[in-house]
């Protein structure tokens, strides 16, 4: 029978000596803070949180909720917008105090903690001119966004994060500790690249690196809403056949009111590409010189930009806290009608921040095949998402029926997977869609490493034995 959890932080101050200091329950100041995620939709009251130091810490963390029989939830930088790093009535284990970053120039790769963010890596690996492919905002959590397959401005040129993983220290179910790689524990090694955090507490990642000029050439184009379909029907032929060095994904968006923008372009709906070329200013203008014939482009503003400061340029436009709602899908093909739904939902923006990306899948993704990692979508040429974002809880309702509304009219045309760090907790169904052909075999190995499914509050896989 499990533990009330009234109690369960009195408990751990009984049974994880020497933790005390780490420990936050509800009747902790601080509790409230502890307990938020970057999502600020989601409002979960876990029973205890522990502030883990090591992988012991979170050996006897895990220990202790499997003895108390309450769930448990692991957090790394708490971006998860279903809000998977926090767990009503059970244990959070919360990796930010593992967050230590070593660059080895020797053997161009750098060893991460498992709780840090990528701003954390961004500036530490291009201090030594190098880098490792992540996403676009830099306060988002190594751990998840790794686990789940990791998109960027450089998945084109890199491959997806996990591409570039060599290897993990894994705190498994039993509170064993193993490292694994292509050569030791290779099924584990497989399922965590793009399995999420299903199959154990990742204490650290060690990651390859790729030598970065000191400036990529960074910026937007945009057109205005009402070129969605023509501008789409250029940008899907366009992108493909660019070269690898060249990425940009497709966006509906409002223009931010901030200097970076003219004034007269201050909160309109526009469709647009935001641009990252590994190359010189010469190569992305020639490069890009097609753009200036689609439409009547508003602003083409492609410039100079270090690494770490264009992974962080959009961090400020979605602080922690926001209302978020999110939906996704993966696309192979974007048809007419598709861009149709584009424009009328692009048209209906709920509010400044929300957003639709379409982030390319293919250049060095496609290197790898479907069934060479757990991440599945090889495949596909498109990643969506549909974001609706917005500071007052009041209109949280309204964020949550655009993107809804918006998801049902595209989704018919796509793959009917998604990628899984952009969902909600959509059910079991769109989790199989997702991982398709290797469901089964992830199956097999959460039955290997974790038959209990201590690892539950995720993008769940269900041990084989228990898979329906
Ligand atoms: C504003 C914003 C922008 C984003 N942009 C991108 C983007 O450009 N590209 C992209 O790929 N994704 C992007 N994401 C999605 C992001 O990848 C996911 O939200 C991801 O889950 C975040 O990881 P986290 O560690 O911060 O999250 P958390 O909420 O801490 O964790 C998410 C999941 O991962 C598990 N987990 C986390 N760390 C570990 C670990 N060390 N060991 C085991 N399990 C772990 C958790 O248990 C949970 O199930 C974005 C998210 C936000 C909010």
């Amino acid at each position: 029978m499990s533990t009330p959890t009234t109690s369960l932080a009195g408990l751990a101050r009984r049974d994880l000596a020497g933790l005390e200091d780490a420990l936050v329950g509800p009747a902790d100041p601080g509790y409230d803070e502890a307990r938020a995620v970057h999502n600020g939709m989601i409002d979960r009251r876990p029973a205890l949180i522990v502030r883990c130091s090591s992988p012991d810490d979170v050996a006897r963390t895990m220990a202790f909720a499997r003895n108390h029989d309450v769930p448990l939830a692991v957090r790394g930088g708490g971006h998860n917008g279903a809000g998977l790093g926090v767990v009503d009535d059970g244990v959070v284990i919360d990796l930010a105090g593992m967050a230590e970053v070593f660059v080895d120039p020797a053997s161009d790769t750098v060893r991460v903690g498992g709780g840090a963010t990528w701003a954390q890596v961004d500036r530490a690996t291009a201090e030594h001119g190098r880098v490792t492919p992540a996403g676009i905002i830099s306060t988002t959590g190594v751990g998840g966004l790794t686990l789940g397959g990791g998109i960027g401005h450089l998945t084109r040129r890199y491959g997806l994060t996990i591409d570039n993983l060599i290897g993990a220290d894994v705190v498994l179910a039993d509170g064993s500790q193993v490292y694994a790689s292509e050569s030791e524990h290779p099924d584990l090694f497989w399922a965590l690249r793009g399995g999420g955090g299903n199959f154990g507490v990742v204490t650290s990642f060690e990651f390859r690196t790729h030598a970065i000029p000191s400036a990529l050439q960074f910026g937007p184009t945009f057109w205005p809403i009402e070129q969605t379909p023509e501008v789409m029907a250029w940008y899907r032929e366009f992108l493909p056949a660019a070269p690898r060095q060249l990425s940009g994904f497709f966006a509906t968006l409002t223009v931010p009111p901030v200097d970076l923008f003219p004034a007269e372009l201050h909160m309109r709906k526009v469709c647009g590409v935001v641009w990252c070329i590994v190359g010189s200013e010469e190569e992305a203008a020639r490069l890009l010189a097609p753009v200036h014939d689609v439409g009547t482009p508003l602003l083409h503003g492609v410039g100079p930009a270090p690494h770490p400061v264009l992974q962080s340029l959009f961090d400020g436009l979605y602080p922690k806290g926001q209302q978020a709602y999110w939906r996704a899908d993966f696309f192979r093909e974007l048809p007419d009608e598709l861009a149709l739904e584009y424009r009328e939902w692009g048209q209906k923006l709920p509010s400044m921040p929300s957003t639709m990306h379409l982030y390319p899948i293919d250049g060095a993704v496609h290197d790898v095949g479907p069934e060479d990692t757990a991440f599945a979508a090889r495949d596909v040429r498109w990643a969506e998402v549909i974001f609706a974002v917005d500071p007052d809880p009041a209109q949280a309702g309204a964020m949550r029926d655009w993107c809804v509304g918006h998801w049902e009219a595209t989704h018919p045309y796509s793959t009917g997977g998604a990628y899984v760090n952009f969902m909600m907790q959509e059910g079991q169904e769109r989790v199989q869609a997702t991982y398709r052909g290797n469901y089964d075999r992830l199956a097999r190995v959460k039955a290997q490493y974790d038959p209990d499914n201590v690892f539950r509050i995720n993008q769940n896989i269900l041990p084989a034995s228990a898979a329906p």
